[in-house]
């Protein structure tokens, strides 16, 4: 039976796009060639941050995400997807990145982002157990976390419960064209369908090819390191303030810098490394070591508690870091919700309701034209 949409993909970013396109009328049929969240939604940690984002089109995303993630805890229940608005806190460790975190902040506020400069005598009041050798910082409230493998199974639940069919080991294989796009071929047969949303992450740049349609799409690898359960002694999502120009760069070798957090089920999640070296799967001794000292240095009582696991994945890359949102004029049929890069997670409900919005004549909430699948052509 034909469906109105196709989406490739049961990551986060496709579980919103079935969630919102269902509960927006439509038939849906979700195809992934694994299983649920087999893809970069398994590697990731699950923050949904406005403190890392400067003004722009990613920040007004990631508001509008902010808001629907909140509607979403309110009408799934904030316990099915773990969801926790447990707030960030940015820490400086010097005067001049203090100097740089102040300017941010006030660039933030202008755009509607609640963001609260705080001295370093007020820190330990936020988080007790930080390193008192901090120059100050700020604290967003609005920064939350989720499960993301359960956010994603429950999305797709919540799809299902509206009609919405979901395929799993059903790998795509090739486009169904007349004049359009008219569906998929895939491992499991042909699919009909008038959309088809390409929500496969860091592979969205062979489906656009399939479709002959490219996007420049790449794997940007990152390391989690995972401590044993402990009490609640970490409240925040807590990084040091060169995060934001970490995530911002475009460099292709090793960046690292210090991210800790706490978690609903006690244990603390410490990362952050960036580098682009294709899919190469191995761990990497020193990648992790360099992340503990980090988490040590902010964290100091961390030296005493043990790593369980690390665990690794591949953040969808685009060159200039939006994601590709939207109809493909390339290629009539073809609608993109990929490349979402470290912040896919976040950005999946905001990504999700446009995209509802574009495939029922609906008037977007924000202006797709800089996430637009064409802008890379030149
Ligand atoms: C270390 C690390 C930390 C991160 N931390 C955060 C964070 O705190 N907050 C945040 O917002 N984001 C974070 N991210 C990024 C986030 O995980 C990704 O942006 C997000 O998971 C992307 O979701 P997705 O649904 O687009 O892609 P995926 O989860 O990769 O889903 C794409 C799916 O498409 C399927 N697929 C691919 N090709 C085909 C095909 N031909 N046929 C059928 N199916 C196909 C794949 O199997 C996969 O399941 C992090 C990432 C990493 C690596």
């Amino acid at each position: 039976m034909a469906v109105d949409v196709l989406v490739i993909g049961a990551g986060m970013v496709g579980a919103a796009c079935a969630y919102f396109c269902a509960g927006a009328g439509l038939r849906v049929a979700v195809l992934e060639r694994g299983g649920v969240a087999a893809g970069t939604t398994s590697g990731g940690e699950g923050n949904i941050l406005v403190s890392d984002k400067e003004p722009g089109a990613e920040l007004d995303l990631a508001l509008l995400s902010v808001r629907l993630w909140r509607e979403l805890g309110e009408r799934i229940g904030a316990d099915r997807l773990e969801l926790e608005v447990k707030g960030g806190v940015v820490v400086a460790r010097t005067p001049e990145a203090l100097t740089g975190l102040a300017a941010l902040t006030a660039r933030q506020r202008a755009c509607g982002v609640a963001a609260v400069d705080v001295t370093a005598g007020e820190l330990p009041a936020l988080e007790p157990n930080l390193t008192p050798d901090v120059a100050g910082g700020a604290h967003y409230p609005q920064d939350m976390q989720v499960q993301p493998m359960l956010a994603a199974a429950a999305l797709l639940r919540a799809a299902r419960d509206l009609g919405a069919t979901v395929h799993t080991g059903t790998e795509v294989l090739g486009f169904l064209r007349g004049r359009a796009i008219t569906g998929v071929r895939t491992s499991a047969g042909d699919f009909a369908a008038r959309w088809v949303v390409n929500a496969a992450g860091t592979w969205g740049g062979e489906i656009a090819d399939l479709a002959g349609a490219p996007l420049p799409v790449l794997p940007r690898k990152g390391f989690v390191l995972v401590t044993e359960p402990l009490p609640r002694v970490i409240r925040h999502k807590v990084y040091t303030a060169d995060y934001v120009a970490n995530v911002a760069s475009d460099d292709a070798a090793l960046e690292t810098s210090v991210v800790v957090e706490g978690t609903r089920a006690g244990t603390v999640l410490i990362g952050a490394s960036r580098e682009r070296v294709g899919l190469d799967r191995r761990m990497s001794l020193p990648v992790v070591r360099g992340l503990a000292a980090g988490a040590v240095g902010l964290f100091p009582f961390l030296a005493d508690v043990t790593l369980l696991r690390t665990y690794l994945g591949f953040r969808p890359y685009c060159p200039d870091h939006l994601p590709v949102i939207g109809p493909d004029p390339r290629a009539p049929g073809l609608v993109h919700a990929c490349g979402h890069e470290g912040a896919g997670i976040g950005l999946s409900a905001a990504t999700g309701h446009l995209i509802a919005q574009a495939l029922t004549g609906v008037a977007p909430d924000l202006d797709l034209t800089p996430f637009r699948p064409e802008r890379f052509a030149a």
